[in-house]
């Protein structure tokens, strides 16, 4: 049971000349108030449209819902009427995208792009968000606050303009916040700034944050669980210290193969070779069979479901003891 955000059964995709495209296919996961979930994968496995659908703001593309609901604090945000939602987001749901320039208005001081956020949603007059929004700014560790406010996007740097963008979006003290990829377009210093940012932000606010990124090194710096996707599905899902110590699906251990180790001085990493599947044209059985190192027969004919124990899960064969059995007496 989740008290914050609960996502069952979710099916999404695209409309296409061809009928309806389906690009995430029925995943079920929840974030819990003061918790820190990672939602990982390559890009295309659906993570994004994951998260674009929770804001409802996918169907801005050419995307459709098409199953499922998403609860957040036990409403439907599916159901929302969009006034409702336009309410919510920024407000209670927040984001934040991988690049803050394209969350900024290019044409717009940050002041005045603070103030009528804060304006809009907390009801203050502009003198009063200006203060706040200064407050926030500093909270978010930028020292020189009132000069940012005078300041156009471009003129500052990529780790500044994410920080601003955090601090825009707590600004209203939301209760869950998704962060599409947040680092992945700053260099590694700053990379490490930022998460250790959130990790403070979210420690202070006790909001629950859904932290979405390809990158699992992003993942065992902050997050508490972790849900691995793959062709649109959930392939594993456990605590983060669980899944570092004892990965179960064989596309997290090849994720964790070809993350950067920190000291490490191998500059080629070993990826996964191969690429994730194109909706188009899905694999039978598990998607991730054509390119698994250790698949077997029935990988190739049979989808497996969610297997697991407590709160430790994974998609895959392997984890059924009987299709195990099976598959080592045929290739006896
Ligand atoms: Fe590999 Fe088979 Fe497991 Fe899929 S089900 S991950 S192909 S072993
Ligand atoms: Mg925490």
């Amino acid at each position: 049971m989740s008290d914050l955000l609960e996502v069952k059964n979710l099916k999404t995709g695209f409309q296409t000349e061809n009928g309806f495209l389906p690009v995430v296919h029925g995943i079920s996961f929840h974030v819990n108030q003061g918790e820190i979930v990672g939602l990982v994968g390559e890009s295309g496995s659906g993570k994004s449209v994951t998260s674009l659908s929770i804001m409802r703001l996918f169907h801005d593309t050419r995307g459709k819902i098409a199953e499922g609901e998403i609860l957040y604090k036990g409403e439907n945000v599916l159901t929302f009427p969009e006034k409702k939602m336009t309410k919510y987001r920024g407000k209670e749901l927040s984001m934040i995208f991988q690049e803050p320039m394209t969350a900024l208005n290019p044409v717009l001081t940050i002041g005045k792009q603070m103030r009528e956020t804060i304006m809009l949603h907390l009801g203050m007059s502009k003198k009063e968000a200006h203060q706040y929004a200064i407050e926030k700014l500093k909270s978010v560790g930028i020292q020189r606050a009132e000069q940012v406010m005078e300041d156009y996007p471009h003129q500052l740097s990529g780790g500044m303009r994410q920080r601003v963008i955090i601090a825009m979006q707590i600004s209203c003290n939301p209760s869950l916040l998704i962060a599409d990829e947040p680092t992945t377009a700053l260099d590694v210093t700053i990379q490490a700034q930022i998460l250790k940012l959130m990790e403070e932000i979210q420690q202070k606010t006790n909001m629950g944050i859904l932290l979405i990124t390809h990158d699992l090194g992003v993942v065992a710096e902050i997050c508490d669980r972790v849900i691995v996707m793959y062709a649109g599905r959930i392939v594993e899902e456990a605590s983060a210290v669980e899944l570092f110590e004892n990965p179960k699906h064989p596309y997290t251990k090849g994720l964790m193969e070809s993350a950067p180790k920190i000291g490490s001085k191998k500059d080629r990493l070993n990826s996964i070779t191969g690429t994730v599947p194109n909706p188009n044209n899905m694999p039978k059985g598990c998607k991730f069979a054509p390119r698994c190192p250790v698949a077997m027969a029935v990988c190739h004919e049979k989808e497996p479901e969610l297997m697991g124990e407590g709160n430790h899960s994974a998609r895959c064969w392997l984890l059924d003891e009987e299709v195990k059995k099976k598959e080592e007496m045929l290739n006896a």
